[in-house]
């Protein structure tokens, strides 16, 4: 690799966001430089994913959808939310959206990420760059003129027309850049494990919701099933000081069907441990620079829009670097549309993801009372149901109103 490169997009970070970003801009004549300082691609996480329809459309139009491996996904359609130890308060189908996207996908991240990175390893313009850190942004006068990387141990410079952030909700690049940014850490966090598929597991994801508990069980592949059980954040030695045998016995009471998927669990190594952070930085842009995806907008994933949130970004960003690349102006303020266009869904999200930490997680008996009283109106109320399914499906800005607040609590 030279010492001192020059491209028009330096994309910094190799996630879904960054690498659709790179397809579109490259598809428009730039030459694109993807970084990302793992040696070999992003790490991946013990859990499965979910793709909304928001995210699959754009993932789609690319052609990126068709050579997912069947066996290592799962179309779901309803989701089930059931109280712990009690009924089932509302079954949420995705089956009643406009086909095709009337479904999601779960999978593991490498799964998508795998089509995602051949295509970005053979598209002419784009060249990505594993093991490759970014230290520092160069700048020309007041304004990011490029990336400092060291590679291999060797420090290098890369000159962009503009640097685009996609390095995660810790973004070194908007640190660099010296954006301020309130950084939430939910108290809560989730424990994963991937395990085998029990026998009869249908194609349906399971959430049991309880007393500051809950437990999801989702299909992955033909195989597979993904669980992810909340937990309260640094408080992992008290569950592993109680054992693995009580952990164990703890979800199969949950969820009895899961049994025989948790005799596939011996160790704590299997068990994941993933924190939820809420990211909302005073600005997405700057002059020469720019974030997307958990770098601008990291959300609690509840919501389980975060990856497709970064899809988004990629798509509306890229119409706004055209007209910048034509005009030859990457300023804050020519990069402001982007951030107008995509900030306002982003809040509309990182609140609702908000809303349903308060509810869902709650350990209070009358805040989880409200909870499942919602839910139970939502079952009944079909309108109420649709309105919340487009919003988490990423097809429409709209959250509750007060009047469907009121109509989910008294029932009318
Ligand atoms: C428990 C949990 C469940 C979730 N479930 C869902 C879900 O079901 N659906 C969904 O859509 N979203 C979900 N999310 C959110 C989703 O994982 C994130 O929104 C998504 O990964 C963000 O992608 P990103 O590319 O912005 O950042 P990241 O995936 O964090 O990628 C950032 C990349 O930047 C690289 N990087 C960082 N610093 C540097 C540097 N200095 N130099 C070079 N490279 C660097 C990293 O190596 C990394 O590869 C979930 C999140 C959590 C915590």
């Amino acid at each position: 690799m030279p010492t001192h490169t020059k491209v028009d997009v330096a994309i910094v970070g190799a996630g879904m966001g960054s690498g659709v970003l790179a397809l579109l801009a490259a598809a428009r004549g730039r030459r694109v430089a993807v970084l990302d300082r793992h040696a070999d691609g992003p790490r991946d996480p013990v859990r499965g994913e979910i793709l909304q329809p928001n995210g699959l459309r754009i993932l789609d139009r690319l052609g990126l959808l068709d050579g997912l491996p069947a066996g290592e996904v799962s179309r779901t359609q309803r989701f089930h939310f059931h109280q712990i130890g009690g009924p089932r308060l509302v079954t949420i189908d995705y089956g009643v959206l406009r086909e095709p996207y009337n479904y999601t996908l779960i999978a593991r991240p490498s799964t998508v990420m795998a089509p995602l990175r051949r295509r970005l390893a053979e598209t002419p313009g784009i060249e990505v760059r594993w093991g490759c850190e970014v230290v520092g942004l160069v700048r020309d006068g007041g304004r990011v003129a490029g990336v400092e990387v060291v590679s291999n141990g060797m420090r290098r410079r890369i000159e962009a027309a503009v640097v685009v952030g996609g390095d995660g909700a810790a973004s070194p690049v908007r640190t660099a850049l010296g954006i301020r940014s309130r950084i939430h850490a939910y108290r809560d966090g989730y424990l994963t494990l991937i395990l085998p598929r029990p026998p009869g597991f249908g194609p349906d994801g399971r959430y049991y919701v309880g007393r500051r508990e809950i437990l999801g069980v989702f299909p992955l592949g033909a195989d597979s099933v993904y669980l992810f059980y909340l937990w309260p954040a640094g408080d992992r030695p008290r569950l592993e000081a109680a054992g693995l045998d009580a952990f164990k016995a703890r979800l199969t009471a949950i969820d009895p069907a899961i049994a025989p998927a948790l005799e596939a669990l011996s160790g704590w190594d299997q068990v994941g441990w993933m924190p939820c952070v809420k990211v909302v930085p005073r600005a997405w842009v700057a002059d020469g620079a720019v974030l997307i995806g958990d770098a601008a907008h990291a959300l609690n994933p509840h919501v389980a829009q975060g990856r497709n949130q970064a899809l988004e970004d990629a798509v509306a960003l890229d119409a706004v670097l055209a007209s910048c690349f034509e005009v030859g102006n990457f300023s804050r303020r020519a990069l402001a549309l982007y951030e107008r266009l995509r900030r306002p869904r982003a809040i509309v999200l990182q609140r609702l993801g908000d809303e349903m930490a308060f509810f869902w997680n709650t350990g209070n008996p009358l805040i989880g009372w409200i909870r499942n009283r919602v839910f139970a109106a939502m079952e009944r109320d079909e309108p109420l149901r649709r309105k919340m399914l487009a919003l988490v499906a990423g097809l429409s800005d709209r959250p509750y109103s007060v009047w469907d607040r009121v109509r989910a609590l008294a029932g009318i």
